[in-house]
């Protein structure tokens, strides 16, 4: 979004309302014990207009918004989430912690040209990155406050992408005289390296770019120079603020790294394996793997749902000892972090994390689901060669 035009965005007001809101949610939880229903919450947002006419200023759904935030976060603390994993008791937010809102309901034809229309702000002038592809809806609109200036995200919704890409099977069947070669070469493995990104059961490497590592270095210096200027000054200001815009920078960088790499496996391979980051204890010995956790983490979810679009699959099995059994016989063979070689008694001499990224593989292809989908592909195809034959 354009920062240069200084626009009416101040979210101090939308912050305080949330304060207020928490305030009353926690007087009302600790004298009754229950919680007071979203509907009466959000009626209380009329009388608020009269005897703070302030919040007039403020979009009455944006308003809303900040409402079900406020009730969602204290649901997660008495009751938890949908995994019934509760988190901790809500806290006030700093006016500078209060960095986004919500346009719940976008109106149709809010986006025009580079100029989208707020409610409350009238039109204001945006880059967009990419265009609105034909056929989508923008659904909501959520406006961000960021080190570099204000960040709008627009959701949309096409009703054409499909559930599961129904063929992935047939269409190897056509190209390859051997089904089961052609499967098994669709499907690949994707391990985690101590220096490389990742390496796939093929053997192919990705490597984590210079320019992230360059980035990274940057910060550090960054990082360094606030920490060495005293406290309230303006020089220590000024630092803070050139490093909120190098983190953004490296994580710009490493969305923009994430999402080529997602899609270049996805152009190669219809199913990918990957270790499943759920599993921890026993599984997540690897230090260097809990090391690149974070990063890895994005990555796979930006994969899944590239996957998810596409119609492809992707898939997560259990960690436990890719690295160390032998992807040719199952063997054990244990080793050290560092080393780089897998070397079996078998004869099977590969790098360490190739081998790790075929274990992964296998363990993917008698998955349950797998297995039900290329017993579904396979009677496709029988059904197809009786059709040829008849
Ligand atoms: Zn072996």
């Amino acid at each position: 979004m354009d920062s240069g035009r200084p626009m009416g965005f101040n979210t101090p007001e939308i912050a305080n309302q949330c304060f207020y809101m928490v305030a009353q949610y926690l007087r009302h939880w600790h004298t009754n014990r229950f919680c007071i229903p979203l509907k009466c919450l959000k009626k209380t947002l009329p009388n608020l207009k009269k005897t703070h006419p302030w919040y007039a200023e403020i979009y009455s759904q944006v308003l809303q918004d900040v409402v079900k935030r406020v009730k969602v976060s204290f649901d997660r603390f008495i009751k938890g989430d949908s995994n019934g994993k509760r988190s901790g008791r809500p806290r006030f937010k700093q006016r500078s912690r209060y960095r986004t809102f919500l346009y719940p309901q976008a109106k149709e034809g809010c986006l025009n040209g580079n100029l989208i229309n707020l409610p409350m702000f009238g039109k204001v002038k945006l880059i967009l990155h990419r265009p609105i592809p034909d056929g989508f809806k923008v659904k909501t609109v959520s406006i961000t406050k960021k080190a570099d200036g204000y960040y709008a995200t627009l959701s949309l919704q096409d009703e054409t992408v499909p559930t599961i890409k129904p063929d992935f099977n047939k269409a190897s069947f056509g190209k390859n005289h051997s089904p089961q070669k052609c499967r098994s070469e669709l499907i690949t493995g994707i391990d985690v390296g101590l220096k490389e990104f990742l390496t796939t059961a093929q053997n192919e490497v990705v490597a984590i770019p210079r320019y992230y590592r360059k980035a990274q270095k940057r910060l550090r210096v960054i990082q360094k120079r606030v920490s060495r200027r005293k406290k309230g000054s303006n020089r220590r200001l000024k630092a803070v603020k050139s490093l909120g815009k190098q983190h953004k920078k490296v994580a710009d960088k490493r969305k923009d790294f994430h999402y080529k790499t997602a899609n270049n496996l996805l152009k190669k391979y219809d199913v990918i394996a990957h270790e499943d980051l759920n599993v921890k204890g026993l599984a997540r010995t690897n230090k260097a793997k809990s090391i690149h956790d974070a990063g890895w983490s994005n990555f796979l979810s930006i994969l899944q749902t590239k996957a998810e679009n596409a119609g492809l699959l992707t898939v997560a099995v259990s960690a436990y000892n890719t690295s160390q059994n032998c992807s040719a016989c199952g063997v054990k063979v244990p080793k050290e972090l560092s080393e780089r070689w897998h070397s079996c008694a078998c004869g099977c001499e590969l790098d360490r994390d190739h081998n790790a990224a075929i274990n992964i593989k296998n363990r993917a292809e008698g998955h349950p689901v797998l297995k039900a989908k290329s017993l579904l592909g396979d009677s496709r195809i029988v059904l197809e060669a009786r059709a040829v034959c008849s």
